[in-house]
């Protein structure tokens, strides 16, 4: 399970990750931004930088969970993100081995997400001043247009940085009290990260 705060590189690292290891990403954030396409409400929720209620999202992660390529393992990006959340998978007996810490500083966040472009085709993420793409504003992958996702627009990203805080964070103590937690310091290149992260793991 990947835990950090909004622009740590969950889904960087988580997409690398299932790359090596040949496991499934799941990315809530992902599966949500799909559904938001043709859901109003959601997308007003997910923009403003809000969290989608607890019940909503156990369900979702419980069915694609129970999917046949879940079989030899995942990686959880952006799930739980509450202590209820965590509290639903202990008692559904859904485990994982380790949970991944990415720290990072606020002003690192604030940087990279504001400096964040995604393309909503295949997913990839860029950032214009570390990770260009090889074209201006196109994604490398599927010629895409990139865009900058409403919610790492600078009064979402405020409002997500509280939520992290309050809702989030106390999962660091949840997970370490059950001796799983493995802290990774995030402020450097994903590369590096992405070295540091296997070397916790392994
Ligand atoms: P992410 O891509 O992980 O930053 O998620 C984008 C948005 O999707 C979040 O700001 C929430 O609105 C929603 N979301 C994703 N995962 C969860 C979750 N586990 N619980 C509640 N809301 C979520």
């Amino acid at each position: 399970m990947m835990l950090g705060a909004p622009g740590a590189g969950k889904g960087t690292i988580s997409t690398m990750l299932s790359e090596k290891y040949n496991i499934p990403h799941i990315s809530t954030g992902d599966i949500f931004r799909e559904e938001a396409k043709t859901n109003k409400e959601l997308q007003e929720i997910m923009n403003s930088g809000k969290l989608v209620p607890d019940d909503v999202v156990n369900e979702i992660v419980k069915k694609r969970l129970q999917k046949e390529d879940c079989q030899n393992g995942y990686i959880l990006d952006g799930f739980p993100r509450t202590i209820a959340q965590a509290e639903f998978l202990d008692n559904n007996n859904i485990s994982f081995d380790s949970v991944v810490d990415l720290e990072v500083t606020e002003e690192e966040v604030i940087r990279r997400l504001g400096s964040r472009r995604v393309c909503t085709k295949c997913k990839a993420v860029y950032n214009i001043t570390t990770h260009n793409p090889k074209q201006e504003n196109v994604c490398d992958n599927c010629n895409e247009t990139l865009i900058q996702r409403e919610d790492d627009k600078p009064e979402s990203i405020k409002h997500r940085l509280k939520v992290y805080l309050e809702k989030t964070a106390p999962l660091i103590e949840y997970y370490t009290k059950k001796g799983i937690l493995k802290e990774v310091d995030a402020n450097p290149s994903i590369q590096e990260v992405f070295e540091l992260t296997l070397k916790v793991l392994e």
